[in-house]
């Protein structure tokens, strides 16, 4: 277990020196603590991004501990968030009702927040450098900056026709509002095409989800349009209750059924876009025109991350023991950044990642061992607002470099009408108090 803290240059852990120097386990605590740089009192942990997994670490470490100084890097003034933002699309909210402000961090738990944007880091000398040019000296630096879109992933498509005539909005914001738009001004009986890419992107259920509030919007203003899934997998998350929800809301699996899902298999993986005539390619070939095109690119991890350094491939690979970097000593990577499989990537796990960094790092400034992680999945999707389901899972440390175990189970499909309701409130529920436990 006590391979944490293993020196990335010696490959030495704390417990062996320890050992050799033959420490007890008694005073472990107290030499643990008092060898390092800092004390408790003037330990600086720096985060970088202020989204679900640094603004969960920095609120959760000030309650842990009171002494510490913890300051959040993040570009933008507020903060807004995905989890629901499928419904701004239909118009049930509207994207100020996802939206945060850095307030309640800054004054009720004393965290520093410095509008800014990470650059690049000095890992010997422990230095964040930031875009505007100052420097901050970190005790331990928890980066947690989210995903990069990577348009570039489909032939003929890229960031300037994601904010122009092919929104992806996959990160709530304008490109959610053009996609709204787009829609309602879609010709009578046009073809909307959601193009849902292979795993691991953050939100497995959310094109899902998109595509049924979608639907229902259609069925209210555009009855004779037609909504075609073209899909990078062979299967995807409830889909036993979504292909149970289309079929009896939207006619799936009949000729004139309003949603298609084309597998994989079945030629849904999108390749290319050719803007100039509004049609997505498939790899087998196959041209399909839509009016609305809403390509949801494949991902990578953040660029902050991809340039630091701090990833292997596409993804940051990291000890699921505390979410050290494999790469990098006192550097942690939370959220949608990290090659965490089987772990989704959901703003649920990235705070619950958060958590455990921060745990690791209020014991570590205590001299105190530290246990290992236990860590849940409470995941919650819709179909409308009438349906709702659910998914718990759990995921225990198994070693050093190897995946977490995983045990889960996915309610079935939901034929009874009050349950069915239920299940929705619970949904909504959750994402409005999950909204309120990381930023209040
Ligand atoms: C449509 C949709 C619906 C979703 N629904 C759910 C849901 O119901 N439940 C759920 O659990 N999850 C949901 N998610 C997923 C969830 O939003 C993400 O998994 C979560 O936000 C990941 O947290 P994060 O901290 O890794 O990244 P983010 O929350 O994206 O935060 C990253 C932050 O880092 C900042 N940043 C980036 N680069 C830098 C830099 N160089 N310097 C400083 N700051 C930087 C960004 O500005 C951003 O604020 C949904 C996602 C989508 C798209």
């Amino acid at each position: 277990m006590s391979n944490k803290y293993r020196d990335k240059k010696t490959g030495i852990t704390r417990r062996e020196i320890l050992k050799v120097l033959g420490v007890s386990a008694l005073s472990y605590g107290f030499l643990g603590a008092s060898s390092k740089v800092y004390s408790k009192s003037t330990a600086h942990i720096v985060i970088v991004g202020g989204g679900i997994g640094g603004a969960t670490a920095a609120k959760y470490l000030r309650l842990l501990n009171a002494d510490v100084k913890i300051t959040i890097v993040e570009p933008k003034s507020q903060y807004i968030f995905c989890p629901g933002s499928n419904e701004v699309i239909p118009g049930w909210i509207t994207l100020e009702d996802l939206m945060v402000t850095y307030t309640t961090l800054k004054t009720h738990y004393r965290i520093n927040v410095i509008q800014d944007k990470a650059q690049s880091i000095n890992f010997d000398k422990k230095q964040l450098k930031l875009e505007g040019g100052d420097t901050l000296t970190y005790h331990k630096l928890i980066v947690s900056p989210g995903p990069t879109h990577h348009y570039e992933g489909i032939e003929g498509f890229n960031k300037e026709l994601a904010e122009g005539a092919f929104p992806s909005a996959y990160s709530a914001g304008k490109q959610t509002m053009n996609l709204r738009n787009q829609i309602l001004s879609m010709k009578k009986g046009g073809t909307i095409i959601i193009s849902s890419p292979e795993d691991p992107y953050r939100c497995p259920p959310a094109p899902y989800e998109r595509a049924s509030y979608i639907a229902t919007m259609l069925k209210d203003n555009n009855p004779t349009a037609k909504l075609l899934i073209l899909d990078s997998k062979d299967d995807f998350i409830f889909s036993n209750n979504y292909l149970v929800y289309w079929e009896k809301h939207f006619g799936y699996g009949k000729a004139d059924s309003m949603i298609e899902w084309v597998s994989k298999k079945k030629g849904g993986n999108v390749v290319k876009l050719d803007a100039s005539i509004r049609a997505v390619i498939t790899s087998n070939g196959d041209i399909h025109k839509g009016d609305v095109i809403n390509i949801i690119p494949p991902e990578k991890a953040a660029s902050f991350a991809l340039q630091n350094n701090l990833a292997e491939g596409d993804w940051c690979p990291v000890d699921f023991f505390d979410f050290s970097s494999l790469l990098h000593d006192d550097v942690y990577v939370v959220g949608d950044s990290i090659e965490g499989d089987p772990m989704p990537k959901t703003g649920y796990i990235a705070s619950n990642q958060a958590r455990v960094v921060v745990q690791a790092i209020n014991d570590e400034l205590h001299g105190r061992e530290v246990g290992s992680p236990f860590i849940i999945n409470d995941c919650v999707a819709m179909a409308g607002q009438d349906y709702g389901m659910a998914l718990a899972e759990t995921f225990r440390y198994a070693g050093k470099g190897k995946k977490l175990g995983e045990r889960y189970h996915i309610l079935g499909a939901e034929k009874n009408k009050g349950k069915q309701i239920v299940r929705q409130q619970v949904a909504e529920n959750w994402q409005r108090t999950f909204r309120k436990d990381v930023f209040e």
